[in-house]
């Protein structure tokens, strides 16, 4: 099968994406720091080492989140649970399924997005 061109550029955008944040550093335990710091004004004057490719993820790293949890709310609008109606062995848990992809609810893309968002 032919693979869309699309579905390639998404790919290497994606890969793009994850190589540059695993290579900054995390951000985590110096912020847990850095927030006992804040002044009066509401801000910590910092110095800072930056690595190259801290800067280049921080360079892009507002519009990258802001754009993927665009698209997880998009993709939670899309596959959405619906009774799917007909003849269930329990009356009680009708079978659902999903209004997008038509699977058994909780659908692959619904369970692919709780399993990497959901810890
Ligand atoms: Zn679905």
């Amino acid at each position: 099968m032919k693979t869309d061109p699309r579905e390639t550029r998404l790919r290497e955008r994606l890969e793009t994406i994850r190589a540059r944040s695993a290579k900054s550093s995390s951000w985590r335990s110096s912020t847990q720091y850095l927030s006992r710091l804040v002044n009066k004004g509401g801000f910590v004057p910092i110095k800072t080492r930056l690595s190259r490719e801290d800067i280049a993820f921080l360079s892009g790293a507002r519009e990258e989140v802001i754009a993927f949890a665009d698209l997880g709310v998009r993709l939670l609008d899309l596959h959405r649970p619906q009774e799917a109606g007909g003849i269930t062995s329990d009356p009680g848990s009708p079978i659902r399924r999903c209004r997008a992809c038509m699977s058994r609810w909780p659908c692959p893309t619904f369970r692919a997005m709780a399993e990497t968002l959901d810890q």
